[in-house]
């Protein structure tokens, strides 16, 4: 059931005067708050665009949840996530972007006025919609990931990998991203135990032949991953082989980190019902393009993107998001 009545053959005067309370129009709305966000924001702003950009429950991304950033270029000290976010928030304010608390929780995108309601009840209408709502890495669910979130947790092994030189450390997962996270490591770590729930890899057979040819990784089949323990950062991790099998047992590795590795759920729920995703829910977009299915919606950063996932790839899909919502905009008007 369409949430909004079609706009079609109403004259928008009209509408802009009658519209209902809690209705605004915008010509161009952001909707998502990591570096794709924000450099589509910053971009929109210079090009005139007037964009308003909602943050979401997260604001700044997933790179809040990161300590330091050591591998965008620019800041050749490093520089923590949550302050790069502020960074990029102020620049993107300087250009007049709009930066508002909230989140979408529905669209309509049937008409040629598209349509985002904002926590449930404010609506917006917008010429152009850019979406860089990110994915939220899978975490376990065991209590422990909190107690050490920051002092030996990640779920990015390029981002943390460097602070883990010489180190042993432990990735969770069986998949491509687990496989890749583990041969990255080995390269920079003293050893790489793999946790893998199965007795087999799910991953491709070509990261699989490669894990097995790299001497410093041990894969640890048929274990799941009970605790962690540390006096203050993660020292070891309490796993359990053969899980409720008669043979169940228990065995401990001494880590100073510990990469999740379990997939990453993109954050495209509000958008499914027009926006045509893959089989994981990434966002579909033409090639070397942030254009969706729908004329004037756009996508940029990691809700596209389930193979780079780096700040800086987000940073350059939301300035190309930002440019074809420019060009969509100048040839409606013509
Ligand atoms: P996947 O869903 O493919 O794999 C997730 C892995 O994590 C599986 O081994 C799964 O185990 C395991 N897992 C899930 N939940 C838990 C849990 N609670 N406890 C323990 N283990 C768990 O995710 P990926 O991120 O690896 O890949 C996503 C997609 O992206 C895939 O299509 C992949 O091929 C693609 N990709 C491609 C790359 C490339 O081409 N270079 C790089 C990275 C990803 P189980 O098998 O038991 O379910």
């Amino acid at each position: 059931m369409a949430l909004f009545k079609p706009l079609e053959n109403v004259d928008e005067r009209k509408i802009v005067k009658e519209m209902p309370k809690g209705v605004e129009r915008v010509k161009c709305l952001i909707i998502g708050s990591g570096p794709a966000g924000y450099t589509a924001a910053i971009y929109a702003a210079r090009a005139n665009l007037h964009p308003v950009l909602y943050e979401g429950l997260q604001p700044g991304g997933q790179l809040t949840t990161t300590t330091e950033v050591e591998n965008y270029p620019g800041y050749p000290e490093g520089v923590s996530g949550p302050k790069m976010m502020e960074d990029f928030k102020k620049q993107a304010q300087r250009f007049g972007t709009d930066c508002r608390y909230g989140m979408a929780t529905a669209v309509d995108f049937s008409g040629p006025v598209h349509k985002v309601t904002i926590d449930e009840s404010k609506v917006i209408e917008a010429e152009a919609v850019i979406i860089a709502t990110g994915a939220t890495a899978k975490y376990l669910g065991i209590e422990s990931e909190k107690k050490y979130a920051g002092s030996g947790i990640s779920a990015c092994a390029t981002c943390d990998g460097f602070f883990y030189k010489g180190k042993d450390v432990a990735v969770v997962g069986g998949g491509d991203t687990a496989c890749e996270e583990a041969l990255y490591l080995s390269g920079l770590c003293n050893k790489v135990y793999m946790i893998v729930r199965k007795n087999y890899l799910r991953a491709s057979k070509v990261m699989q032949e490669r894990v097995a040819n790299t001497k410093n990784i041990e894969i640890l089949f048929e274990h799941n991953t009970k605790e962690l323990r540390g006096d203050g950062v993660v020292e070891e991790a309490v796993l359990i082989r053969r899980k409720r099998e008669p043979d169940e047992s228990e065995t401990r590795i001494k880590i100073d980190g510990f990469f999740l590795a379990i997939g990453h759920t993109p954050n495209s729920e509000p958008f499914k019902k027009y926006l045509e995703t893959d089989q994981v829910g990434y966002i579909k977009t033409s090639p070397g393009s942030s254009k969706t299915n729908i004329p004037g919606v756009f996508a940029c950063g990691d809700i596209q993107d389930p193979i780079y996932r780096q700040a800086v790839t987000a940073a350059g899909s939301g300035c190309a998001a930002a440019i074809d919502a420019e060009r969509y905009l100048a040839e409606k008007k013509q």
